[in-house]
């Protein structure tokens, strides 16, 4: 029974999480080629590389220290959308997660939602509009849901990770309706969204590291 997330496993999500989008590089950018202008890939191997970068200087004690210097990294370093957007998701889960050690499931859930709650409030999206919002909604839904049924942290970050995975597959019929995909209306149909292939990262990551903490 895994009942809480440490520092350090939140530490370890991130360096995965980085790890994941530049395995995903070229996946990203070829997302991205088909509906936006090929940059996902590049946006977010930057941002997370200056992540990777600010956290070799020593490991933050705190969750809310940790999860804001990588929110401010992703925030300075990357110039296109998804990074105010993501940065805004990791500073606000950690101002939610506070100045502690460790987070139990329904701290680390309110964090996360808080975060979620973020993306929504800087990028004004709502479920459809083919984003990183469709991904990130479900995945916050599935990991409450899961807790409130009584999961450990293991068996919700798994639920949520699902979640999303699914959330970023239904995002292949849908017309985008915000960001530059929308320049395509009709045309961005049939595609997975960049941003959502990216989120589903972010919670496959999550659910490893809590898996393997
Ligand atoms: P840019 O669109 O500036 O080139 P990226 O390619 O890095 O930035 O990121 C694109 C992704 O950002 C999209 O696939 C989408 O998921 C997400 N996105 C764009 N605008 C919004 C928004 N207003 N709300 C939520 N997510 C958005
Ligand atoms: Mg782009």
């Amino acid at each position: 029974m895994t009942d809480s997330i440490t520092t350090a496993t939140l530490q370890d999500w991130i360096t995965r999480f980085g790890a994941a989008v530049a395995e995903k590089r070229d996946w990203l950018t070829e997302l991205d080629s088909a509906i936006g202008d090929a940059d996902h890939g590049a946006n977010m191997t930057r941002g997370m590389s200056a992540v990777a970068e600010k956290l070799s200087g020593g490991a933050p004690a705190t969750a809310d220290e940790l999860l804001k210097s990588v929110g401010m990294t992703l925030v300075s370093s990357v110039g296109g959308a998804s990074g105010p957007l993501y940065g805004t998701f990791f500073l606000r889960t950690g101002m939610t997660a506070g100045a502690v050690t460790e987070l139990d499931a329904v701290g680390l859930a309110a964090a996360l939602r808080a975060g979620f709650e973020g993306v929504v409030a800087r990028g004004k999206a709502e479920a459809g509009d083919k984003t990183m919002f469709d991904a990130m909604s479900p995945a916050v839904d599935a990991l409450d849901a899961a807790i409130a049924g009584g999961g450990d942290l293991v068996e919700a970050s798994k639920a949520a990770a699902v979640a999303a995975a699914n959330g970023r597959d239904a995002t292949l019929p849908l017309v985008a309706r915000k960001g530059r995909a929308s320049y395509l209306g009709e045309r961005s149909a049939g595609h997975l969204d960049p941003g959502a292939a990216s989120t589903a990262l972010l919670f496959e990551t999550l659910a490893a590291a809590i898996a393997e903490s």
